[in-house]
């Protein structure tokens, strides 16, 4: 008999894993990956933090660690250590008892358990989200896959290479009150573009005005800065300022955790009674999903984040990452402005944190992918830590060649 599945049709496959594959298909040997979002050492390769290292040994040799199955909403440790980091450990929300929380796969996760607890229990019927223009490209599969209609806020202004702030808020103005408002606190993907505080504060007061719902997408917390602390001004900024919120929070990049899907969903409720309802349905949600999270990812985090020594080796780790991210963007820059590439490349140096988006054309990426061998997406946006002082000048050149002729 035929199959019950003929008529399925093929999906797409997923663009960045589909970088990764070619680049690693192809016998180049001057090759550059600068596609996917993860760090890589100067010698180009994945760097299993040391302090990370430090922690799994600490584990082998504990023996009251079993593989016992994580409570449905996982570890506790690790739900307070990662509140805790995100919202600053003298934050009055969590002092007042109305932050939950919810161990999740990886940020991933913590987005679709947001999002779905949004869909089944958000109070304004045909309540929209709203997602940066553009956006890491899972925002819109995921809550369109739960149910939400998805629009577009502005944000990257092509002109000026920044933030189009004014967009952004002209469409926070317009929207429905109560919209639900998708936000990268830092190192925005891909545009590596953020607010300024005092943007912050006028996105604030439109959002307050509106009684639009924040849902902070966290992926890049030590990231932009180095400071794990200003990296969190906006989400601070926002409870302060009393918004009931979202946090997602990824420990994949800043850990170098990616395989190991830790994360974080941080809920700011206006009381204890309300936090307990939100956290109540999504331990139900999450049951019916994953029944309950994974414990060695979370375990490494929870260990190092309440131990000092360990905090502060982890701080030296990502000061490292962040520096050489910062340092190639300056060897890039001063490349392109060497070799007199024409237009304007201030924004290399400008822009933040793992991604730099370049004005680059899907034309251009398309030569620069068959005749060089340089893997991105074709948005223009390259992952800097993919860059070293051995690939930069070649970099630099395939963009000076495809800027000029291209
Ligand atoms: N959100 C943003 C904006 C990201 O860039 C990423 C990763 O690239 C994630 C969430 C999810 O990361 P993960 O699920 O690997 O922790």
């Amino acid at each position: 008999s035929p199959s019950v599945f003929e008529k399925v049709p093929g999906a797409p496959e997923d663009v960045i894993f589909a970088l990764t594959s070619a680049h690693k298909a192809d016998p180049f040997p001057n090759k550059v990956n600068l596609g996917v979002g993860a760090y890589r050492t100067e010698e180009g390769k994945p760097w299993v933090l040391p302090v990370v290292k430090k922690a799994a040994r600490i584990m082998v040799n504990d023996d009251s660690l079993d593989h016992e199955y994580l409570p449905i909403l996982g570890q506790d440790a690790f739900r307070k250590a990662a509140t805790q980091l995100i919202l600053g450990a003298d934050s009055k929300a969590l002092k007042e008892g109305r932050v939950g929380s919810a161990q999740c796969i990886s940020g991933t996760g913590a987005v679709f358990t947001g999002a779905q607890f949004l869909a089944r229990h958000y109070p304004i019927k045909g309540a929209t989200c709203y997602i940066s223009k553009p956006t890491w490209a899972n925002h819109r599969a995921i809550f369109e896959g739960v149910g939400f209609t998805v629009f577009e806020y502005p944000y990257w202004d092509a002109k000026t290479k920044g933030l189009d702030l004014k967009g952004m808020l002209i469409i926070m103005e317009m929207a429905p009150a109560g919209s639900i408002f998708l936000l990268h606190p830092c190192a925005h993907n891909p545009t590596g573009v953020d607010p300024t505080p005092d943007q912050w504060r006028q996105i604030a007061d439109v959002m307050a005005a509106k009684n639009h719902f924040a849902f902070f997408d966290c992926a890049y917390q030590g990231f932009a800065s180095g400071d794990l602390d200003k990296d969190a001004f906006s989400v601070r900024y926002f409870v302060e300022r009393g918004f009931e919120l979202f946090v997602a929070q990824s420990f994949s990049k800043n850990f170098g955790l990616y395989s190991e899907r830790a994360g974080n969903l941080t809920i700011v409720a206006k009381t204890p009674k309300i936090k307990d309802q939100i956290e109540s349905q999504i331990a139900k949600a999450q049951r019916a999903v994953i029944s309950n999270p994974p414990a060695y990812g979370s375990r490494i985090v929870s260990l190092v984040l309440s131990d000092k020594d360990l905090y502060q080796e982890w701080n030296q780790n990502l000061k490292s990452m962040a520096n050489r991210i910062i340092e190639m963007r300056r060897l890039l820059f001063n490349e392109l402005t060497r070799l007199k590439t024409p237009g304007s490349w201030n924004h290399i140096v400008d822009q933040i944190g793992m991604f730099s988006f370049t004005g680059l054309s899907a034309p251009q990426v398309k030569v620069l992918k068959e005749k060089y061998h340089v893997y991105l997406t074709d948005n223009g946006r390259i992952s800097m830590a993919g860059l070293n002082t051995k690939n930069v000048q070649y970099f630099a050149q395939a963009v000076d060649d495809v800027v000029r002729n291209h």
